[in-house]
């Protein structure tokens, strides 16, 4: 990236002879030269006007498609993610099968109905459309569910044309669920216009198809790279945050106002309207240029705004040293309305983040909801995984670099909670939702078939965490960061999948000097489901000379048995370290493979202690409490549990749901 500052340097150095390349700058990036950053495959163009009494909008939307798929298209399909909002959605079957609030509600409430509706489709040269279209449901056959509609054209698309689309739409917002709608005079348009799937070709895999999946409970979402122009037309005392950056603001005589944003690289586009926000501007200065921290906070939260921006400042800040550079030039903050379903959600550019009034100081959870929010500009915003598909290269990078900025932030110990006697680390509160339902699913599965909301989000989120934590014994941390670097770097603005993640990985590691043999670790870790819980089976001194006198006089040498058993089916090198009352220590390394091994010695010093991963690197053990053993005539074991720890990680556990 010094490089490209560099060009900018000499760029205005030499300004005269480079001024037609300034003049081309980017308005919403910091790209050099205005360089496109992404195969701009979309161009959209929204025309909108919100009824904020309503809560419903009406808009224009034309869509350029440039098909760069090789191939001619002859057909379209769109996500209408509004229509999940509808009880005979697969979305609202799913909630209400799988948990959360509408699973104890016997009827549909219907201020939860909210829906897209198509009121004309048409393509230039193409003619109209409306009647060429209808409603597929490619994951589940459920033909009650509108999520998706796939347009056909008369003629394909070839190869390298552009196709105009030209669609009249009209949005019903439910109030707030799954972070859209609204609540109170708070509106927030997410996933709020038709919306193309993605062409996709899987590395390895020769064929593309479409990708355009339902929406369901579980699931968030994938689309292309382009630009986006969005008109709002809004009511005069409303205040409006909105992916990309603002172009224009037009006031009306009716008491409106039209206002304008302008997106680049981006895949979606979101806003938040309401007339309660205050403005909380800074600038942070990343490697590519000035960023625009853009606060939009609500009155009644006020006293927290600074709260947000320092930890969001910060959090860019670290992303910034240590995975890439942040090329926007605006990234906005919305705080939501309490009390609704808007809190924790990411969309290019544009976070929601959350609050609780009164929220002490050390209960990072504004922290905890904005970092975690941000970390998704890189690993989903840029590096645009399919999260239908491969949600934990999202929401599972996503939650390991959380813990890490947060641990580097507030402390290892502390990232989550920060009391002296009433502290807690991410870390741990990653790994106990992952140990409830560890075995259920493999990180692979698609995001929708899960076996539940919960198995999902421990394995998703978690599993992933824990995973790649524990990498961090195997090749060490500065190698699986420089990992996350390498693979950010290289497929920022694309559509990688977990194999290249993982190749990266193995690349990575080879070029430090690491091992490269981790396909053993990722077959179990990654795309199985095997547990991995190693435990001290039994551990004791007795004298050699057992038949003599064996009591308070002995002074004889000392036999020493460890009994070291594998109880889950992942098998992973393990180190134990034994402590003998001499103050001598022994490391033994078990690679595990059978079910259990056993460990002889002969001396003087009598056992007190044997504890396998005496560092504490394998956060994918399911129960540490067996991984140490206390002989009894040495003192007690230490208790790691005690009550009032396993409440707060269950409240802590709770904040985390809102998080996605
Ligand atoms: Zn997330």
């Amino acid at each position: 990236m010094r490089f490209k500052r560099q060009t900018l340097v000499l760029a205005t150095l030499f300004g005269a002879a480079l001024a037609p390349a300034l003049a081309a700058e980017s308005i919403a990036t910091n790209s050099p030269n205005g360089v496109p950053l992404s195969q701009r495959v979309v161009a959209y163009s929204i025309d909108a006007k919100l009824d904020t009494v309503a809560k419903t909008l009406d808009a224009t939307e034309t869509l350029d498609y440039k098909n760069l798929t090789g191939q001619p298209l002859d057909s379209f399909p769109f996500h209408l993610y509004l229509n999940g909002f509808r009880p005979e959605s697969s979305f609202s079957y799913e909630t209400h099968a799988n948990g959360g609030i509408r699973a104890v509600e016997n009827s549909y409430p219907p201020e939860k109905s909210g829906g897209i509706e198509i009121k004309s489709i048409s393509a230039d040269g193409f003619g109209d459309l409306s009647k060429s279209w209808s409603f597929i449901a490619p994951d589940d056959g459920n033909s009650a569910d509108h999520t998706v509609m796939l347009v056909k054209l008369a003629r394909p698309v070839a190869p390298n044309e552009t196709i105009r689309f030209r669609i009249v739409f009209h949005d019903k917002f439910p109030v707030s669920i799954a972070r859209n709608g609204w609540k109170r005079d708070f509106i927030m348009g997410g996933q709020w216009f038709p919306k193309v799937g993605v062409w996709w070709k899987k590395t390895g895999e020769a064929q593309g198809a479409w990708n355009c999946h339902q929406y369901h409970s579980t699931t968030e979402f994938f689309a292309d790279f382009g630009t986006f122009d969005v008109k709002l037309n809004v009511p005069q005392r409303y205040i409006v945050g909105a992916s990309g950056v603002p172009v224009g603001e037009v006031e009306k005589s009716d008491g409106t106002k039209t206002l304008s944003f302008h997106g680049e690289d981006i895949h979606d586009f979101a806003w938040a309207a309401s007339p309660n926000f205050i403005v909380a501007d800074r600038v942070f200065q990343s490697s590519m240029g000035p960023v625009k921290i853009h606060g939009l906070i609500l009155k009644a939260h006020e006293g927290q705004a600074q709260r947000y921006l320092d930890i969001l400042e910060h959090t860019m800040r670290k992303f910034d040293q240590w995975y890439g550079p942040f090329p926007y030039k605006q990234m906005t903050l919305i705080d939501p309305e309490p009390g609704s379903e808007m809190y924790g959600m990411e969309y290019p550019t544009l976070i929601t983040a959350g609050t609780f009034w009164g929220l002490p100081d050390k209960a990072y959870f504004n922290e905890l909801v904005t970092e975690h929010e941000f970390g998704h500009q890189y690993w989903y915003g840029m590096v645009a995984t399919n999260e239908f598909e491969e949600a934990w290269l999202d929401e599972g990078i996503n939650s390991y670099t959380e813990v890490k900025v947060l641990g580097s932030l507030l402390g290892e110990e502390s990232s989550v909670l920060g009391y002296p006697l009433l502290h807690m680390s991410d870390t741990e509160q990653e790994r106990l939702s992952y140990t409830g339902e560890a075995t259920y699913d493999p990180m692979t599965r698609f995001a929708w078939k899960f076996y539940s909301g919960g198995s999902y989000g421990g394995v998703t989120y978690g599993k992933t965490t824990v995973v790649l934590k524990t990498l961090e014994s195997i090749i060490g941390e500065p190698t699986v960061q420089k990992a996350l670097r390498v693979y950010f770097m290289r497929y920022r603005f694309t559509h990688p999948t977990g194999e290249d993640f993982l190749k990266t990985v193995e690349e990575v590691a080879g070029a430090d000097g690491k091992t490269t043999d981790l396909r053993p670790y990722f077959n179990q870790a990654v795309y199985g489901t095997q547990v991995l819980d190693y435990e001290v089976k039994a551990a004791d001194s007795e004298p050699v000379e057992w038949w003599k006198d064996a009591g308070r006089n002995y002074k004889g040498d000392y036999r020493t048995v460890v009994s070291l058993h594998r109880k889950g089916d992942f098998v992973l090198p393990v180190t134990v370290e034994l402590k003998f009352d001499d103050g001598s220590k022994t490391y033994e390394h078990w690679d595990g493979v059978d079910r259990w091994t056993r460990y002889t010695y002969i001396k003087k010093a009598q056992l007190v202690s044997a504890e396998i991963d005496p560092q504490h690197q394998i956060w994918l053990d399911t129960n540490f409490f067996n991984n140490s053993y206390v002989v009894a005539n040495h003192g007690a074991a230490s208790a790691k549990v005690s009550s009032y720890w396993v409440i707060v990680q269950q409240l802590m556990a709770h904040f985390a749901a809102w998080v996605v």
